[in-house]
């Protein structure tokens, strides 16, 4: 095989739409993953576009949170006791990145990605013929306690202060549109400008036939090290060498490995892990994906059934996942309905965030061009594909197209 003009490391949502990208724009790709395309935190996600998300992963309410996180093996945001050594560091990072200059900062990152979510969506599905997969319905966040009412409104107003649409909904409102939800629900928030996808591993599945068209080579290998060289790159897998002119590291949680083999640089890449229960029975229950402010989870419906999704956990990259979290999805659900969800046949899933304590993703070009980045993209990695693979696109085609300064790599030191 002749040597590829770019390796795509990691075959998830954001290097399956990267290698597309790149193989339209003329490249020789070839894409690397020790799992079938699709198989990480791609798969299993929440399927919703959430573009209205332009605020941080967490405030410094996380730090009263502690203890709860520490103690609550159920609870919503979990902390693993035995990676709290581990955790730690990179919550000083997170709050450190509170202060208004990070904060804004994060915020007109998040704006800036998210803005540009939905166009860049509709280009690439119709590109693949895959429209159908995305539904623009917007999405809805109900609260069910009257004390949540001042923060839903406070909410609101922040989110339209950075031009999010967002439509405040009444409880006679809410009860017409999804009649299935429970009379507990007070009313809620909808944005109009949202969606979601009817089966995410679908999505991945649509772009991977769509690159292989093109000649993008899929290989199931993991890349172990790497090394830059005068004239492009080379990189160890279990199945041998590998050199490329370019490479790309795009391997969602397990990207900081190979890029400190790469550019010698540590990025404070964590996993936030999430959980999502599928109710294969449930069809038609809601028209849209709604997220619960109180019990904060999600249930969006897809074409293989309804999913519960949500729940942080930290506990790192190796630790089995407890499906018990999975399971709880179901119990937070009670209480949300006029009748209770059908679990028979339920499947439950854990996959892992890619997160770095900024709350932006690393899109980035390095060593003097052969070392490209797309990763960290948390709770936001499929809503940001699309223009992800824009972006990335555009750095390989010019030199000249400057690197966004929210979204380097140097910005860690
Ligand atoms: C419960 C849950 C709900 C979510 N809901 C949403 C949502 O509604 N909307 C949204 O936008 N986002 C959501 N996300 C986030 C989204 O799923 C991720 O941000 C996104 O999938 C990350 O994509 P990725 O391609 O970077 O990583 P992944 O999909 O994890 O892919 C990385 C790939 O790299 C491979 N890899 C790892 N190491 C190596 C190696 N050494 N060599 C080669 N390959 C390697 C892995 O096998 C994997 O296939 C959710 C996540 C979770 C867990």
């Amino acid at each position: 095989m002749a040597d590829p003009d770019i390796v795509v490391v990691g075959a998830g949502i954001i290097g399956v739409a990267c290698a597309l990208q790149l193989a339209r724009q003329g490249q020789r790709v070839v894409v690397m993953d020790p799992q079938p395309p699709g198989m990480g935190a791609s798969y299993g996600n929440a399927g919703h576009l959430a573009s209205e998300q332009v605020f941080p992963i967490a405030d410094a309410s996380i730090l009263k949170r502690l203890p709860a996180m520490l103690l609550d093996p159920m609870g919503p945001l979990r902390l693993d006791w035995r990676y709290l050594p581990r955790a730690l560091p990179w919550f000083a990072r997170l709050l450190l990145n509170l202060r208004p200059a990070s904060y804004q900062r994060t915020v007109a990152g998040l704006r800036t990605l998210n803005e540009g979510s939905l166009g860049a969506w509709q280009r690439l599905l119709h590109s693949i013929g895959h429209e159908a997969l995305l539904r623009e319905d917007g999405s809805l966040l109900v609260f069910e306690q009257a004390e949540s009412r001042g923060a839903l409104d406070a909410l609101r107003q922040r989110m339209q202060q950075q031009q999010v649409p967002v439509d405040a909904w009444s409880r006679d409102t809410i009860r017409h549109a999804v009649p299935q939800l429970s009379e507990r629900i007070q009313g809620g928030l909808f944005f109009p400008a949202t969606g979601h996808f009817l089966d995410p591993y679908r999505v991945v599945c649509a772009l991977v036939t769509a690159a292989k068209a093109c000649g993008v080579q899929f290989l199931q290998r993991k890349v172990l090290d790497g090394r830059v060289q005068a004239h492009g790159v080379s990189l160890s897998t279990d199945l041998g060498t590998l050199h490329a002119s370019q490479v790309l590291i795009a391997c969602g949680a397990h990207s900081a490995k190979l890029t400190h083999a790469l550019t010698g640089k540590k990025v404070p890449l964590d996993t936030e892990r999430g959980y999502h229960l599928m109710l294969p029975h449930e069809h038609n229950r809601l028209p849209f994906a709604v997220t619960s402010l109180e019990r904060k989870f999600i249930m969006t419906p897809m074409e293989g059934g309804l999913r519960l999704a949500g729940t942080v956990e930290f506990a790192g990259l190796e630790r089995p996942a407890n499906m018990a979290r999975a399971w709880q999805l179901h119990r937070l659900s009670q209480g949300l309905f006029r009748q209770d969800l059908n679990v028979q046949g339920a499947t439950p899933w854990m996959g892992l965030r890619p997160s770095l304590p900024d709350s932006l993703p690393i899109i980035d070009r390095v060593c003097d061009g052969k070392v490209l980045l797309a990763f960290g993209h948390q709770h936001l990695g499929l809503t940001q594909a699309a223009v992800t693979a824009e972006r990335i696109g555009q750095l390989v085609l010019s030199r000249d197209t400057p690197i966004d300064a929210p979204y380097c790599l140097s910005r860690f030191k």
